[in-house]
């Protein structure tokens, strides 16, 4: 097991309140700065923390899955679109299309992703923390955190340039 993994496993719970101070403050620094700053700790995280040991994405949170996403996996499967909504989407609470169930059956036991290259968008970019897509997803982070090791250390490591 990874060892930021394990960290993220012991410490999550205790750092919730304070990574929703934490995003508070980020406001003030929302920008190209930050992003640039954010993609570079996304790169080194991602060096440490191996998704294939982890999954906890694909085992909790079901992704969104738009309309081009749900035509492009049912061609894959070989499936009608109609046929592929029905098995495997569904409409949550807040009104979105997701995988309709949690953890998501395209995750393999190895951890691999069955659907890999025809993965919803959503998939593909979580856990929003690039340059593109930090500042305009604050308000995932702190939650986010709770789900994945790579986002809770990237906010550990800007409090550390960023005090809370
Ligand atoms: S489609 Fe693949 S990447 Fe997306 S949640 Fe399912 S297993 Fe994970
Ligand atoms: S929760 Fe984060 S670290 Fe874990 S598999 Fe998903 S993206 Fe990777």
């Amino acid at each position: 097991m990874n060892n930021l993994i394990e960290v993220w496993r012991k410490k999550k719970t205790a750092y919730k309140k304070q990574n929703k101070k934490f995003i508070r403050q980020l406001q003030a620094h929302k920008g190209k700065r930050l992003d640039t700053y954010a993609d570079k700790l996304t790169e080194d995280t991602f060096k440490k923390v191996d998704c294939l040991n982890c999954a906890n994405c694909c085992s909790s949170i079901p992704p969104i899955v738009n309309k081009t996403d749900a035509n492009r996996i049912a061609k894959h499967l070989k499936m009608k679109p109609a046929e592929f909504e029905e098995k495997y989407l569904r409409v949550d609470e807040d009104g979105d299309t997701v995988i309709n169930k949690s953890p998501c059956p395209f995750l393999a036991e190895d951890n691999y992703c069955q659907i890999y290259e025809v993965r919803p968008k959503a998939c593909r970019e979580y856990p929003h923390t690039d340059a593109q897509q930090f500042s305009d997803n604050l308000h995932l982070h702190a939650p986010n955190a709770q789900y994945c090791p790579a986002v809770f250390h990237i906010l550990e490591e800007m409090k550390k340039h960023i005090p809370v």
